[in-house]
């Protein structure tokens, strides 16, 4: 049971550095509309261009990141987290990692940032 554990353990932190690694070396991202609202509807919603800000971050552009959405650099801090808790696993720093405490702290960023686009958008349509 423990080496299945270990197993999926290893197969999720090679998905997640291999996302990153790729997000990291693609000199652009695909032109694929991944919102469906956004793509069927032309209307843009909160989450729209995570991707891409999370694509600017691995760049170094952090402007551009905050710009397209400041909920990337949740994302990035999110699979930061992930990454240290399943290569650390059972250590103090992954179990405080993956406290109650951290995650209403995430939650209550990831409002926040969401706030912060919605505020941007609506002084964008006016
Ligand atoms: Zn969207």
């Amino acid at each position: 049971m423990e080496s299945r554990l270990r197993m999926s353990r290893s197969c999720e932190l090679i998905i997640i550095v291999a996302i990153l690694g790729y997000f990291t070396v693609s000199p652009r991202l695909m032109n694929i509309p991944l919102c469906p609202s956004a793509y069927f509807g032309g209307v843009l919603c909160p989450t729209c261009g995570i991707t891409r800000a999370t694509w600017h971050l691995l760049h170094g552009h952090v402007s551009d990141a905050w710009n397209f959405n400041p909920i990337g650099f949740l994302v990035l801090l999110i699979l930061a987290r992930r990454l240290v808790v399943l290569s650390l696993y059972n250590h103090v720093i992954s179990r405080w990692l993956q406290s109650e405490n951290v995650d209403r702290i995430l939650f209550a960023t990831f409002l926040l940032f969401g706030l912060i686009r919605s505020f941007r958008m609506v002084l964008a349509a006016n």
